[in-house]
């Protein structure tokens, strides 16, 4: 008798299940009425592009350095001078303090940007003095010489917020600080949308940025007030495409080295 019972509450249960489907997609399509084609377009469609595993940069990246030569970047202070950072195979190229900054050959304007950057293990110092760095979304002369997203080592370092690892330095803070402990290669991912400039050299629209540090959003579509100063208020200084540096920091800490920069034009 028992075993009935089940039976028959089993097939209420499907019947009940099926008709309640039904209901719902007799709504569904009750209330999506006319041509579904109407919103659906077909070109341009978008170019295919292989993705890299582990980082690697996508087929239709810009390979800016890939640890075998900085042929890529020159002197900052004097572009007609190759760039004179130190390379080695584990290290990939290691700041030079003496030789200064370093910026690319190539000019760019609006990217995504790849960059894997190493604090030493044997790091010292502490605030900004602990694997000061920082990489320049556009080099621009005049005023601060560009809009610099810090490097700096803030695993349990602590210095002013917009000044940490992270930020837009001066301007905004990092939304959260994913730091690695020292020796470790880290890596940022950044869209930058460059500022736009009239004939007469007003501004157009402020450059965005969003950033990504080791895979945790840390800047969403910021809008920079302007370059990154050390001392004073941020501003524009009209420019076009402009090459990508990054920083020797005067700082007597151990320097620290970069890797696998890949970038790709939007
Ligand atoms: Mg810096």
């Amino acid at each position: 008798m028992a075993i009935k019972q089940n039976k028959q509450m089993k097939k209420h249960v499907v019947t009940s299940l099926f008709l309640a489907t039904l209901v719902v997609s007799y709504s569904a399509s009750a209330q999506q009425k006319g041509d579904p084609a109407a919103t659906e377009y077909y070109t341009p469609v978008p170019k295919v592009v292989t993705p890299g595993k582990n980082q690697a940069p996508p087929s239709d990246a810009i390979v800016l350095f890939d640890g075998s030569n900085l042929d890529h970047w020159v002197s900052a202070a004097h572009p007609e001078q190759p760039a004179q950072w130190t390379l080695s195979d584990e290290q990939g190229m290691t700041v030079n303090k003496k030789a200064g900054d370093i910026q690319t050959k190539d000019k760019f304007t609006d990217f995504q940007l790849h960059i894997e950057y190493r604090i030493p293990s044997n790091i010292t110092g502490s605030g900004q003095a602990r694997g000061n760095s920082g990489i320049f979304l556009a080099s621009v002369p005049g005023g601060a010489g560009g809009y610099e997203l810090q490097v700096l080592d803030n695993y349990n370092n602590s210095t002013y917020v917009n000044g940490q690892a992270g930020s837009i330095y001066k301007q905004n803070p990092p939304l959260v600080n994913p730091c690695l402990p020292p020796g470790q290669w880290q890596s940022y991912d950044v869209v930058w949308t460059a500022p736009r400039f009239a004939a007469d050299g007003s501004l157009v629209s402020p450059a965005r940025v969003t950033a990504f540090l080791n895979g945790v959003l840390v800047q969403n579509n910021f809008i920079l007030k302007g370059d990154t100063p050390y001392i004073g208020q941020p501003a524009y200084h009209a420019h076009g495409p402009a090459p990508i540096k990054l920083q020797a920091h005067g700082d007597k800490s151990e320097p620290i080295s970069y890797r696998n920069i890949w970038l790709r034009n939007l």
